[in-house]
């Protein structure tokens, strides 16, 4: 499906963290956290309600607000897309200039800087090769690369008249990253539980970090060729496959396909996990 308003599904209520299975948000609070399945920030608009605790928000904090502000960020800012705290929104973006022999970091205007964005390219989730995992850090020599707005370029010559040349900071964290989108495809294929068969969640000690949990590499990763450019905002789809392990549900996603991303692609579930993945069996709460 991809994601627009008209077709918005509302989910019924979890009433259990998705991730570890806690029935209260905290010590002090009942009600369970409402999951945004894609960041709101990201314009996802899904959302499974009662269905996470503080302890679990809090660990994916550590990525989703990397890849939310940094990754992600002066794309948000450029577009206008949404923010909890727009007050806190940047009003300016940090540019590298080559004033005489020496490069320099100034602080742009928000309007006047050129908007890139750089996304990991990963190989296929290994588990899909059906052997044992082979390495442990996910790991990316290949980015797509897009500008997206180009700056202006006379007020910047205007103000830093004697610049030669400049460069960008790029803030992508592979393993940030790949958290990311193993967060998303787990939430929506919990969303979208009670229509899948041999439903066996495996992401959730990866997504928490949990000691002796799967690396990264053999459930997240992607695929190497690009598709073309499509209108929508979110692309995010459920697809059903068998391998040596059974039934196996993997979630392709795609965030901002109009500028040619790529696919990243989660294995969410395994109907009979294999040794690598059974510490889940027995740590996690589904
Ligand atoms: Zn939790």
């Amino acid at each position: 499906m991809s994601e627009k308003p008209a077709d918005n599904p509302v989910y019924p209520p979890v009433g259990r963290c998705i991730y570890c299975g806690a029935t209260r948000y905290s010590p002090t609070r009942l009600k369970l956290g409402d999951e945004h399945i894609i960041p709101e920030a990201l314009d996802g608009k899904l959302v499974l309600p009662e269905a996470s605790c503080f302890e679990c928000e809090r660990s994916i904090n550590w990525f989703e607000h990397y890849c939310l502000t940094k990754t992600f960020g002066p794309m948000r800012y450029a577009l206008g897309m949404r923010s909890k705290r727009p007050q806190n929104r940047p009003k300016t973006l940090p540019l590298e200039l080559l004033i005489g022999e020496n490069w320099v970091t100034k602080e742009v205007p928000i309007d006047w800087a050129p908007v890139m964005i750089f996304m990991p390219v990963f190989d296929p989730p290994e588990i899909l090769a059906g052997g044992p995992p082979t390495r442990q850090n996910i790991y990316t020599a290949k980015f797509l690369h897009r500008e997206l707005a180009p700056g202006d370029e006379f007020k910047l010559g205007e103000i830093f008249a004697a610049t030669k040349g400049r460069s960008y900071k790029v803030s992508v964290d592979g393993i940030r990253f790949a958290l990311q989108v193993a967060k998303i495809a787990h939430g929506y294929a919990f969303a979208e539980r009670s229509g899948l068969e041999c439903f066996n969640p495996v992401l959730t000690d990866t997504i928490l970090r949990r000691p002796g949990a799967t690396p990264l590499p053999y459930l997240i990763g992607g695929l190497q060729e690009i598709g073309p450019p499509s209108p929508e905002n979110i692309e995010i789809t459920l697809r059903r496959g068998i391998t040596k392990f059974g039934v196996t549900w993997l979630v392709d996603i795609r965030l901002f396909p109009w500028i040619g991303a790529p696919t990243y692609r989660v294995v969410v579930s395994v109907e009979n996990p294999p040794p690598a993945l059974q510490l889940l069996a027995k740590g996690s709460a589904y």
